[in-house]
């Protein structure tokens, strides 16, 4: 799956329980994006994010280290949850993937090239 194919399915309204475009792959909700939605999508975001952090502190506190002896299947689904929200977020503003990835890698490669100037 690419990252269009995953946003058109993280956006489209579900059709009884499963999706039209990716019939193997189910809903558990119908979803209508527009920027109406995009308050519960940033604090959806906010919430898997510090799941993210919860799998590294279990880890942390389980372990007693700082290694990467955390459970990683569980840190793989919670970045999917986070991937979910931030691209349905994006979608309510009219955003691809692609277009944060740009505006990422504009934003971080001007800093870069300003300290290599300064
Ligand atoms: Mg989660």
């Amino acid at each position: 799956m690419n990252s269009k194919d995953y946003q058109a399915w993280v956006t489209e309204p579900a059709s009884g329980g499963g999706s039209r475009k990716f019939p193997g792959l189910r809903r558990t909700r119908s979803l209508t994006m527009n920027a109406s939605r995009a308050p519960g999508l940033a604090l959806g975001l906010a919430g898997e994010a510090g799941e993210v952090a919860d799998v590294i502190k279990k880890g942390i506190r389980d372990h007693n280290t700082l290694g990467f002896d955390f459970n990683q299947a569980a840190l793989l689904l919670e970045l999917g949850d986070v991937l979910w929200y931030l691209v349905g977020l994006a979608d309510s503003f009219g955003w691809t993937l692609e277009d944060i990835m740009q505006a990422n890698f504009d934003k971080i490669e001007s800093r870069r090239a300003q300290k290599a100037g300064a």
